[in-house]
Parts: structure tokens; sequence; C-alpha cells
């Protein structure tokens, strides 16, 4: 069985590749009966942002993709947050140093740079290698008057690897890769410095991963190029080494060529994007699934996280996220949905992220319930007019007095080409006239008649073949009713409309236009 870990930082939102890669987590954990661990990578405090933690909570809720082991759900092989594990990784750093594989290096910031300067002149390839590692073999002496003096420090691993030697290894999604073996001293222990005292990711990776039995490492393929460096650590240290899966990074279309996803760019690469604009989980995961190995179509919506994911299908060279097939995802999901469904997924987002819109709802729920049910639970061809629950507000909100700007104004509607007292006069006919019949065609016949009387053509090829007898047709009349009602030229169909809104509001609504 699998046990496999996401670890993110909490150094900004998290990156929907986040979630990307947690699916992938949580479903090989699942299906091979093993553990999805999350452990918190914050050993960066300086970078750290307040509150994040708890939105990497939320989102792993909201997504129904909540670890097995964490510092929330506990665990037997904690801490999960690295900030907590410092006695842990002093204990490694020390036992290297006893093994004379680590080291004390007291280097400046402006030593380093000036090595790296006089490296570049003589076209050698920088970094604290070889020659240049003027603290790998410091005499004793020299490193004890260091400490007693007190000058800050940090720990390097002792590297010994010839030069020209190559490495390989076995990635699950990507194959057997080649690499040039790494020939720096790369820094385990941060600097002495600070407190609480805190290793590099590279060693806090070999430590932790170990010691919390990982046999999978997931992660973004950015760290590919690490892994000479990670699989020297775990030699060193005596831990077997780890299976590697590299992810390619989700990648958007942008200026004619494809890049990488990035939160400074573009706000769909945030999670917090997707839970503020209201996307239901479900289709996004299944979007984000179908980006895994390319086959959307190929399982059930409800299947997502269950359907076994090959990592040797995944994808090398990075999916692409498309915002408007996502959206059509989620309102084709949405629209299956039961009124009643879409109304708690609506309140719910709202509670948290629209409190007018909760307030209005929450007095309002037979209108709410009434308004969604129009064209959908049961009908042949449910509207697919919301792809998140942010839409509820510009699609229904005209529904509710409370949300509706009523239409005052004819000058100010679509409706400006019809001259302004045709359109009141009409709309006062209808006011004194109208019947809240419940059969559809029977309600529109008292428009198509109120339309004859007033001057409009029953159809748009009768009033094309005499535009000046006509101030327009049956449609330009109806779109009258439709702007008072609605406040858009556009709307679910009319008849259910006035239904959902009741006579009362039928007739407000009119009364307002007809001034
Ligand atoms: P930037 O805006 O600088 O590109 P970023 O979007 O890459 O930032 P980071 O904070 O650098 O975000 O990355 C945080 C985590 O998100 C890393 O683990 C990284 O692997 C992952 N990540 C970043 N970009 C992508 C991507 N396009 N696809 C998948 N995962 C990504
Ligand atoms: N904290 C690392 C990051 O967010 C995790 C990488 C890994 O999964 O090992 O990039």
């Amino acid at each position: 069985s699998r046990v496999v870990r996401f670890c993110p930082s909490p150094t900004g939102p998290l990156h929907i590749g986040g979630i990307y890669v947690a699916v992938i987590d949580r479903n090989l954990a699942t299906a091979s009966d093993g553990r999805y661990v999350l452990r918190i990578e914050d050993t960066d405090q300086s970078r750290e942002v307040p509150g994040v933690k708890e939105q990497f909570q939320r989102a792993f809720e909201y997504f129904g993709l909540l670890p097995d082991e964490s510092d929330v759900a506990g665990g037997d092989y904690g801490p999960y947050l690295q900030s907590a594990r410092e006695a842990i990784y002093l204990s490694h750093v020390r036992e290297l140093m006893r093994r004379r594989l680590a080291y004390p290096c007291f280097a400046t910031r402006e030593e380093l740079a000036e090595t790296t300067a006089r490296q570049q002149a003589a076209k050698v390839p920088t970094g604290y290698h070889g020659e240049w590692a003027i603290w790998r073999d410091a005499p004793q002496g020299q490193v004890e008057a260091a400490l007693a003096e007190g000058r800050p420090y940090v720990v390097r691993f002792r590297t010994e690897t010839s030069v020209g030697e190559r490495v390989s290894f076995v990635d699950a999604i990507r194959g057997r890769i080649e690499f040039d073996a790494n020939r720096n001293d790369v820094v385990v222990l941060k600097s002495s410095g600070q407190s609480p005292r805190l290793p590099t990711y590279h060693f806090a990776h070999a430590v932790d991963d170990h010691l919390m039995r990982v046999n999978l490492v997931l992660r973004a393929d950015e760290w590919l190029s690490s892994v000479p460096v990670h699989h020297q650590l775990f030699d060193a240290l005596g831990f077997d080494r780890i299976e590697y899966a590299h992810v390619a990074p989700l990648l958007k279309q942008a200026d004619g060529g494809k890049r990488k996803l990035s939160k400074r760019k573009d706000p769909e690469a945030s999670v917090d994007f997707y839970l503020q604009e209201g996307y239901p989980a479900a289709p996004v995961l299944y979007f984000l699934r179908g980006l895994i190995n390319g086959r959307l179509a190929e399982m059930p919506q409800a299947d997502a996280l269950a359907a076994n994911i090959q990592l040797d299908q995944c994808g090398v060279s990075g999916a692409l996220v498309d915002m408007v097939k996502l959206g059509g995802i989620c309102a084709d999901h949405i629209a299956t949905m039961p009124a009643a469904a879409v109304l708690a997924a609506v309140t719910a987002w709202a509670e948290r992220y629209d409190a007018e819109l909760a307030k209005v709802l929450a007095a309002q729920t037979e209108l709410a319930l009434r308004a969604l049910a129009v064209e959908r639970d049961g009908h042949p061809n449910p509207r697919k007019d919301l792809q998140k629950w942010s839409d509820f507000r510009p699609v229904y909100g005209f529904f509710f007095p409370e949300l509706f700007a009523l239409v005052n104004d004819p000058a100010e509607t679509p409706l400006a080409e019809l001259p302004a007292d045709v359109v009141r006069t009409f709309a006062a006919a209808f006011v004194d006239t109208y019947q809240p019949i419940i059969d559809p065609q029977e309600w529109f016949g008292q428009i198509r008649t109120l339309a004859a009387s007033h001057g409009f053509a029953a159809s748009p090829r009768e009033y094309k073949a005499d535009p000046g007898a006509y101030h327009g047709s049956i449609r330009e009349a109806s779109q009258i009713v439709r702007v008072a009602l609605t406040g858009s030229t556009r709307s679910p169909e009319l008849h259910a409309v006035a239904m959902a809104l009741g006579t009362d509001e039928v007739l407000r609504r009119v009364r307002a236009v007809a001034g």
C-alpha cells in the first residue's frame, strides 16, 4: 500500500496545481489502502503568511481531500508541522557531523558572492564545491575559534562526487532520467542566527519522508533536478531511497503560446479563486482528474476521485487549464441539480462571500426555490445558466425585490428604440387587464391581444412588410413585459418568471414602467 504526502508551504495561497496533485495523492492512497499525509513545510518563517494554513484546511475540506494524517487530523508520525520538528532535524544533523558527512560553514553572504564572481571569471561552475568549499576541510582550531566568536554558520553536507560522474533513476511518471551528479556541498541546516534552527527543503524532505514512512513522493516537476542531491542525502542518512513521481505543471494558453499557470499573473491559479467564485467542488475535481491523463469523457463525474490513476499514463508536458471548458462542465453539473440543492449550495456560498445575498435568501426561501425551479426540476432541457454560485446574483437576482433595480425610466432600458409614451401606454394597459393565468399559451394570449390593440403587428414578418404601420411586432411588445419583470432583454421563460414572482410583484414592476 502507498503512503503519499502533500506538502504545501504556507507562504501564500495554495496553487490549484496543489489540488491537482492532492487528487492524485488521495486517489493512490485510497486505491492501495494506503495513507495520504499532509505536512506543512513552514521552514521559511520570514515568508509565512498568517491565516494561510487555515485557508489550506478550508480548501481541502471543500474539495473533499482531507488527509488521513495531518496537524489537524492527527497521526502517529507527527508532528506534521516542520517548525515543530527542530529537535528531530538537529539530531540527524549531529549524527552526520559526527560521521564527518556534514560540517559547519561560516562563510558570509559577501564571501559567497565573491567566490561566485571568481568562479565566473575562471569559467568554472559556480557553487560550493571542491577547492572553493573553504570550510570543508578547515582546521579544527579555525572552526573552534569561529564558534567561540559566536559567528553564525550553516551546516553543509559533504559531497563526494568525482568530476563527470552521472546518475540515473526511474521516475514513476517520466521513466528513466539521467543527470550530472551533484557536486555542491548543499546546506542542510539554515543559519544558526535564527531560532528555531530549521533545515533546508532538501534535508527536511529526506528526514521527514523517511520518518513518515512515505513510499511515493509525488511533487511538482520543478524538483526533478534536485533528485541527485536527495539521493545523496538519503544514502548518507542510511535511509532507503523512495520512489519519485514528478508531476508536470498546469499550463495556461496565453499570448499565442502555453506557459505555466502562475499565481502572480492568473487569478485562476489560486485555489481561493474557486472558493470565492463558488465553483462547485465535484465538477472541478472531475475537470482536474481529466487533466491527469487527458481522458475527461471516460468516467462518470461521481467517480472522479475513485477511478484509478496510473502514474505512467500521466502527461509529461503539462495540461492546459481551459476555464471555458471548466465553466461548461460546471454548468452541466449544476443543471442536473434539483432547485433545493442549488439553493442550499448558493446559500452556503453566500454566507461566506455575499452577506447581502445570504440575508435575502434567508428571508425569501420560497421565492428562491420558485425562481430556481424555472426550467430546471424535471425539465427535459434544463437551463445551464449557472457555472458557479456567484452567478446566482446576476442571473437570478432580479427575482428578489431587494436585488432588483426597478426599470422606471424606459429611456434607460434596452427598449429605448420604442418611443417612451408607447412603452408607458402599453405597460399601463397591461396592468389594467392582467390575469395570472396558469396556462402559458393563454397567458401569452393576453399579451398578444394587448399588442394587437396597441399598434403592434402580430408577427415580425408582418411588421417588416409595413414598418410604418406599427410600433413593432409582438416580439417588441413582449420585450416591454420582459424588461419590466426582469430588467433585461434576456431571461428565463417569461410566463414561468411571472408565476414565480406572483401577481402583486408582476403588477408592481410593470406599473413602475408605466410611470
Ligand atoms: P509564480 O507566480 O511565481 O509562478 P507560483 O504560481 O509558481 O508562483 P509558488 O508559490 O511558487 O506559486 O508555488 C507553490 C506550489 O505550487 C509549488 O509547490 C509549485 O510546485 C506549485 N505550482 C506552481 N505552479 C504550478 C503549476 N503551474 N502547476 C502545478 N503546480 C504548480
Ligand atoms: N513545500 C514544497 C513546495 O510547496 C513541497 C514540495 C514537495 O512536495 O516536496 O513546493
